[in-house]
């Protein structure tokens, strides 16, 4: 088979690119090992119960305007639920709501007076210049004080990131908190002039589909048609004069002028070790810890929370096996039947690889003795799935930026090789979106230049491949 784009995986960051490709009329064709697309976003009725087996919701302001374009499920989209503005974070063995909004932590409780005068005292904190690079605890420990980075960011990180504060590089994970302080010499600061000069960060709402964040790569791929072939495996890329000849189980070979691997770092890592050592030596050296979900489903009447918000996050010092909890059925109300709620646990991730391992049987104990513990679950649950994620997300550590550099030299070193992925620019499936289409773009330039390669498909139809003798 000769296309004009191969590309490998059909995540979100993959679909995302080859659908962009498409749309500009290049021969793509997107290649999935599975026989669903959709790589970690993948979602599943039970019983009237939706559950979420990857990401479960979509932050509106980075991903709503590239939606529209070539989305056709617009009219299923849901939003998170009005009325939800509240996340608990746990500390001292308890549950505390917190509203979200930026003040809140000044305003409750949470933090101890002392803590919060340290949190204000932020706007004053010298800024340190140009130095080692930071880690988020680190950093946040400087900026903001003890209290805070323990017990708002530690939790926060573990939720978003499945990492660490200790581990996690500020400036690869959080760069808008690096560009504040050296901006404005502070955080506080940098965010006050924004406001007061109409720069405001645009609302974040989170939104999600009727039947789940699966709609996307279920729209995607219908987009892609039959130029997506999944249940096929690329085990080896090989340069070619005219681009890049890839060998698979269940597609024999394919010949492409131009590859973009969009698939999860460590695979990456083996595809380009015969093609560019550089980056595949950068591509192995970022981790992706496993993580499981475990999803349960209960009568209402056996919760005796309120459950009226987002869910919770525990922080590293609570000592946790759950490191956080979403209120699937207050989020998005289709995901559970009348009369019922659903709650999904995270388990393991850079903080705890060992408990992810676990068989489901165990992780379902745990999750139901953290729920009963802290939501006051009494009874079985109706419901109980997990799913293991032997590779979760990968971890921006310090020294990140600089294995995303030697990554990002490849198109250099190997023109029409590109990467895309949630390892390069964002974990969150609205950076993988906008990555998939900056690659398009990079792709487009690419084919359009006057090439120092031929064209397969041109080859292909003039019956000869130009320089094998094929
Ligand atoms: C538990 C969990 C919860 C999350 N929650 C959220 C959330 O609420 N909101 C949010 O925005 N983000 C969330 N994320 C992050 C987000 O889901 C991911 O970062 C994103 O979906 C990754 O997309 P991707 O396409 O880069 O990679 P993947 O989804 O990993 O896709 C890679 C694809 O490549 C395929 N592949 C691999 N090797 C080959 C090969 N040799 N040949 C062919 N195909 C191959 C794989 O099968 C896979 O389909 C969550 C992630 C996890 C794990």
């Amino acid at each position: 088979m000769d296309v004009d784009v191969a590309v490998i995986g059909a995540g979100i960051s993959g679909l995302s690119t080859a659908v962009d490709l498409a749309r500009r009329g290049h021969g793509v064709i997107a290649i999935e090992r599975h026989a669903r697309p959709g790589g970690k976003a993948q979602s599943e009725r039970i019983d009237g119960f939706l559950m979420e087996h990857g990401p479960s919701s979509v932050v509106a302001a980075g991903a709503t305007p590239l939606l529209p374009q070539y989305f056709t499920a617009e009219h299923d989209r849901v939003d998170l639920e009005p009325g939800v503005r509240r996340r608990y974070l746990m500390a001292d063995g308890r549950l505390h709501g917190i509203a979200v909004h930026p003040l809140a932590f000044l305003t409750s409780n949470f933090l101890s007076k002392r803590g919060r005068l340290r949190l204000l005292a932020e706007a004053i904190v010298p800024s340190r210049g140009a130095g080692m690079e930071e880690t988020v605890a680190a950093f946040c420990r400087r900026r903001f004080g003890h209290e805070f980075a323990d017990r708002v960011i530690d939790p926060l990180v573990g939720g978003m990131f499945a990492g660490t504060a200790e581990s996690l590089s500020v400036a690869a994970t959080f760069p808008r908190l690096v560009e504040l302080e050296s901006n404005y010499g502070s955080i506080l600061r940098g965010v006050f002039i924004g406001r007061v000069s109409g720069k405001r960060m645009p609302a974040r709402r989170l939104f999600s589909w009727r039947d789940g964040i699966g709609t996307l790569p279920t729209a995607l791929a219908a987009q892609l048609g039959s130029r997506l072939k999944v249940g096929v495996t690329v085990r080896r890329i090989a340069a070619h004069p005219h681009g890049f000849v890839l060998t698979t189980a269940g597609a024999g070979s394919i010949r492409a002028r131009a590859v973009v691997i969009a698939t999860q770092p460590h695979v990456a890592a083996e595809l380009l070790a015969n093609v560019d050592a550089t980056a595949a030596k950068a591509a192995a050296q970022i981790a992706a810890p496993p993580i499981a979900v475990v999803f349960l489903g209960y009568e209402r009447a056996q919760i005796a929370h309120p459950l009226d918000g987002i869910g919770y996050l525990a922080s590293t010092g609570e000592h946790r096996r759950v490191n956080g909890s979403l209120f699937c059925s207050t989020m998005f109300r289709y995901r559970a039947p009348d009369g019922f709620v659903s709650l999904a646990a995270y388990i393991g991730g850079d903080r705890a690889p060992e408990l992810a391992r676990l068989a489901p049987d165990e992780l379902i104990d745990i999750a139901r003795h953290e729920f009963a513990m802290l939501l006051d679950a009494r009874g079985e649950p109706v419901l109980a799935r997990v799913r293991h994620w032997p590779r979760g997300l990968p971890q921006y550590r310090v020294g990140h930026r600089e294995l995303v550099a030697a990554l990002n030299g490849i198109s250099e070193r190997q023109p029409g090789l590109f990467l895309t992925g949630n390892y390069l620019d964002g974990v969150s499936v609205a950076a993988c979106i906008a990555h998939g289409r900056k690659t398009a773009d990079d792709v487009d330039a690419q084919l359009r230049r006057p090439s120092t390669f031929g064209s397969f498909r041109q080859d292909h139809t003039a019956g000869r491949l130009k320089g094998t003798g094929s």
